[in-house]
């Protein structure tokens, strides 16, 4: 022991040391307790109150709650993100003992009420890999999911992270050997970071562990043979198996990342288009929070999972497809189904519960009940138009037979409506499950009878009045009777307490009935306890059961919440091409559409136009037609109907997006790079069968800088890559583009502008727009008034190359008629000084600009040497003009030294004699 603290204290420290959980909860009789540093911790965190504990002539902060509340507690301390260790006390010989028991952590807390999956990760990064280098594996302690696969870079393990959000996650050491890619993965997920042991990513051990657990053949089953992948798969195995909540067993089957083949969707692009979360990080406003018409906890997850992993098989689109249309179609269907959906319990949460052994009597009734709205539900479909769709395959996944078994089984053993748990008065097990428990049961009913039915026999035997038969904690059984008759009772009685009323006593026989149902009290609650505990084995036994018909439930509910979403908006069903086209009649935004007067709009691409340049005003509506395409596209390959009157499209293998970023800058990332790094993966990762939504490019640098990269990112997407591109700019020299790169066409979001007021139309049309009214949407926002006037003013004289006055203080007074300090001069392109001013432009200067109608200027550092150097030559002195034609035509090479000096001294003479 490291510790001199003794005692309690001693043992608890002793224990923390021996773990690396960061909060130790240890067992002391009825309470869990918390010592030292950890009952600060927890008192602050929890709001506990904390007393003082003497042990060894030293003074310890203690905090404590008891044994039957911890799971709050613990459950509060993990969604902080603590790992919990939880130290049971037990009998030995000479008293107690006490052994960390399991750990809790986020990643492997059984949280059946959550709606949200948490889910524990692991990544294993090896750089001499022999296949993809990355390896990430995900598992849902409370749903018993298990996923892993190899991927190839750190981008695709950015977006798994960002798919299944986990909220614990163990980097192996391939991660973290190297500083930076340890903090590129801290960057890349909110989940606490736990550093397990090494050897747990031994592959070797991994692999065997896996094998052990999901059986030799699974891994090959899913592909898992990378040494990285089966590392992190291993290591979440054997973290689950370490922490100890029994929950491993829940784990039946190990999956890939992508058994159907998956649309690319990387976590910018899910971030870009709002599919879980809002650009803001509201979890309101988006395409899952549109479309969550489900009834239910593990509805809301498949849904999310199905929206952030779009598929490419075609049959399994068309099949939901078809049960969309079928919900979509037989709305009284649809709400019947519904209805029964509503309020079914999680039946994958409940079977981890029920192999963890934590189930209690409410839980196994919830499984019960969830079994038995099967039958319900069939008859829903029965006999409607779902009944010729794929809808009725879904319900009969499961194996019916065993699920029907089950539910009987669970109506025979459990109490209609049983109490919260076995402790207390019983009632948990139903009556005719078991004969010894029958039995026991009537024998104490009786003697309960007996005692109720007492203070009435005692009242006429011995006539007294205001006689009753009570129990409570201290005194166990007792008769008491009214002060006024107590002088009346027999002699027999005993007396146990004088109240201020009344007086208690007890007799020989009322003591011997009493401990006589105490006895029976205590076997009837083993007893229902033992047999609880087999039904629950039996449950824990069909986890894969619960979770088969776990997962078609969810099924139905997100494609019933589909259809319904579909009938309820005029949606339509998309048809799938192998002809490279993609057409989408009236399109729009299926969130914006919800809360907008919504202008649709087509799309027209295929193999000869497949690269259009949006152009069209600020706010103009270009962001939200080019992502209501790129939606439209994603929604066809989840199964949903789309927002659209008709739509065509191909099947996609990834959808890019790129849209200028607002949070990159509060993470202090330099946008420009941020928004390089995210074209170059696009670049990368998209193919001729992509979809790419390219929002602004080469905005974050100067023009030219930025015009230059446009223009060759356009030209790469266009020949190399080829994939279908929107892409919006204001740089209006790409559309010239479309004339010279075949595939590339010009399409604008249309405004009209009358008498200086610009009209939005949020209508897509061909060809380019003309101008983009960035003066009107400054008017919009607010720009003062003189600001705004005047640079309609300037736009103008630009659009007519005409010369501008720069208006400026520089001392000059404008009434005075020294205001113009410095003119532009469109053709020359260059600011010349004038009107004796000294040239300040108010400018930062040094920058090269463009303006809307493509003319160029240079602006120079403001101040009047600058402006000076750049007086027009026409403007030069003739003295001066004339040395310089000398100068030009001066050939050194046809001259001597002295020469040379003769002339210089001539020409210098003559600027003097100026
Ligand atoms: P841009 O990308 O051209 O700056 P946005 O796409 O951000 O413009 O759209 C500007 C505003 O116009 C948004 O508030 C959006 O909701 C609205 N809007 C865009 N398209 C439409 C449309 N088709 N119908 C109705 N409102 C639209």
């Amino acid at each position: 022991m490291t510790t001199d603290a003794g005692g309690i204290v001693g043992e608890f420290l002793s224990l923390k040391e021996s773990t690396d959980a960061d909060v130790l909860a240890m067992q002391c009789g009825d309470f869990y307790e918390f010592f030292a540093d950890d009952a600060e911790l927890v008192a602050d965190e929890l709001d506990l109150k904390v007393s003082q504990k003497s042990s060894h002539g030293s003074s310890y902060p203690m905090a404590g709650v008891p044994l039957s509340e911890l799971t709050p507690y613990l459950t509060a301390l993990v969604e902080r993100g603590y790992r919990v260790a939880v130290a049971e006390q037990y009998e030995t010989d000479d008293g107690h003992a006490r052994e960390i028991e399991r750990v809790v952590s986020p990643g492997t807390v059984v949280d059946p009420d959550g709606a949200e999956a948490r889910y524990l990760a692991a990544v294993e990064h090896e750089a001499n890999a022999d296949g993809d280098p990355w390896g990430v594996a995900f598992a849902e302690v409370t749903t018993g999911r298990f996923h892993a696969a190899a991927v190839s870079d750190l981008d695709d393990v950015r977006a798994e992270l960002h798919r299944f959000s986990p909220v614990e996650l163990l980097p192996g050491p391939g991660v973290r050997e190297d500083d930076a890619r340890l903090a590129d993965l801290r960057d890349s997920t909110d989940a606490r970071l736990t550093l397990h042991e090494a050897e747990a990513f031994a592959p070797g051990r991994a692999r065997h562990r896996l094998g052990d657990h999901f059986g030799q053949q699974a891994l090959g089953a899913v592909g898992l043979d990378a040494d990285p992948a089966v590392a992190a798969a291993g290591a979440v195995l054997h973290y689950v198996e370490e922490t100890g909540a029994g929950v491993l067993a829940s784990m039946t089957r190990l999956g890939g990342l992508d058994p159907g083949g998956r649309v690319a969707l990387d976590a910018t692009t899910q971030r870009n288009l709002e599919l879980i979360e809002t650009m803001q990080g509201d979890s309101t406003g988006t395409l899952l929070s549109t479309l969550d018409h489900t009834e239910t906890a593990a509805g809301t997850r498949l849904l999310r999972e199905w929206l952030t992993r779009p598929q490419r098989d075609r049959a399994e689109l068309e099949r939901r497809g078809a049960a969309v249309a079928a919900f979509a179609g037989a709305a009284l269907a649809r709400d019947r189904l519904l209805d029964a959906l509503d309020g079914t319990a999680d039946l994958e949460r409940l079977a981890a519960r029920a192999t963890s052994g934590s189930a209690g009597p409410r839980d196994l009734v919830a499984v019960r009940s969830a079994l038995g709205r099967l039958p319900e539900l069939a008859a829903a479909i029965d006999g409607t138009d779902l009944a010729d769709s794929p809808v009725p395959d879904v319900l009969a996944r499961p194996d019916q037979a065993a699920a029907r078994d089950l539910h009987d089984e669970l109506r025979e053993a459990l109490a209609e409506e049983p109490p919260g748990s076995i402790a207390g008065d019983g009632g948990v097990i139903a009556r005719g499950y078991n004969e010894e428990l029958d039995e026991l049961v009537a024998e104490y009913e009786e003697a309960v009878e007996w005692l109720d039915t007492l203070a009435e026999r005692e009242k006429r035997r011995h006539g007294l009045s205001h006689v009753s038969v009570d129990r409570n904690k201290t005194d166990g059984y007792y008769i008491q009777v009214g002060k006024s008759v107590a002088g009346q009772v027999p002699e027999h009685y005993r007396e146990i307490k004088t109240l201020k009323n009344s007086k208690r006593f007890v007799t020989e026989e009322l003591e011997e009935r009493e401990r006589a149902v105490l006895r029976m009290e205590e076997r009837r609650e083993d007893l229902e306890r033992r047999i609880f505990e087999e039904v629950r084995e039996r449950v824990a036994g069909e986890a894969e059961l619960l979770q088969d018909v776990g997962r078609a439930l969810a099924e139905l509910d997100v494609l019933a919440a589909l259809g319904h979403h579909a009938a309820t908006n005029d949606w339509t069903r998309p048809e799938f091409t192998d002809d490279d086209e993609l057409r989408i009649e009236a399109g729009r935004h299926p969130v914006v559409e919800q809360t907008t007067d919504f202008v649709p709009n087509d799309l027209d691409m295929d193999r000869e136009r497949g690269f259009l340049i949006v152009t069209g005003p600020n706010m103009s509506g270009k962001s939200t037609y080019m992502r209501q395409c790129a939606l439209i596209a994603l929604l066809a390959q989840t199964g949903s109907f789309v927002p659209a009157d008709a739509a065509t499209l191909p099947l996609v293998d990834g959808i890019y997006t790129r849209v200028g970023a607002l949070d990159e800058l509060a993470q202090g990332r330099s946008t420009f790079m941020v928004e390089m790094q995210e074209l170059s993966n696009i670049l990368h990762s998209a193919t001729e069968d992509s979809l790419v939504i390219l929002d602004e490019v080469g905005r974050g640098t100067a023009t030219y800088d930025g015009i230059s990269i446009a223009w060759a990112a356009t030209e790469y997407l266009h020949n190399e890559v080829r994939a279908k591109t929107l892409f919006a700019t204001h740089y209006h020299e790409l559309t010239a583009l479309a004339e010279h790169l075949p595939r590339v066409a010009n399409v604008h979001v249309a405004a009209e502008e009358r008498d200086g007021d610009v009209t939005f139309l949020r209508r897509v049309r061909e060809g380019p727009t003309d101008r983009s009214y960035g003066v009107h949407v400054a008017d919009l926002a607010g720009v003062p008034g003189p600001v705004v006037g005047r640079a309609d003013d300037v736009l103008d004289r630009l659009r007519e190359e005409k010369a501008i006055e720069a208006k400026g203080s520089g001392g000059g007074d404008e009434d005075a008629g020294g205001t113009t300090q410095a003119v532009f001069d469109l053709s020359a392109g260059q600011f010349a000084g004038a009107g004796g001013g000294d040239g300040d432009r108010g400018d930062d200067g040094g920058e090269t600009g463009r303006d809307e109608t493509g003319g160029t200027f240079a602006a120079h550092a403001g101040n009047g040497a600058a402006a000076t150097s750049a007086v027009a030559e026409s403007e030069r002195d003739p003295a001066v003009e004339e040395v310089l034609t000398a100068l030009r035509g001066t050939d050194l090479t046809e001259m001597s030294p002295v020469e040379l000096m003769a002339t210089v001294q001539e020409w210098q003479d003559r600027l003097d004699d100026e």
